[in-house]
């Protein structure tokens, strides 16, 4: 899978945080960290979300089996840092 393609994968999750009303007060979601886990050899892609309102902290999780460990992992690890 290209870069692209996994922008326009982010991009989607991005859409389904934006549409989660926070659950306190029901203000919107920002998305603040993006992490890379690894369960069970399965990739997650663990979006930290802060509510742009009351400042409620909540993770989103996908499944992210496009991620290949070696390539794609590591430079989306590199990006972070
Ligand atoms: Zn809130």
């Amino acid at each position: 899978m290209v870069l692209n393609d996994i922008m326009k994968y982010i991009e989607s999750e991005y859409g389904i945080i934006n549409s989660t009303p926070c659950e306190i007060c029901g203000g919107s979601y920002m998305a603040d960290e993006l992490e890379i886990h690894i369960i069970d050899n399965i990739p997650y892609d663990v979006c930290v979300c802060v509510c742009s309102e009351c400042g409620h902290e909540k993770l989103f999780t996908f499944c992210a089996p496009f991620l290949d460990e070696k390539d794609i992992f590591k430079n989306a690890k590199g990006k972070m840092n």
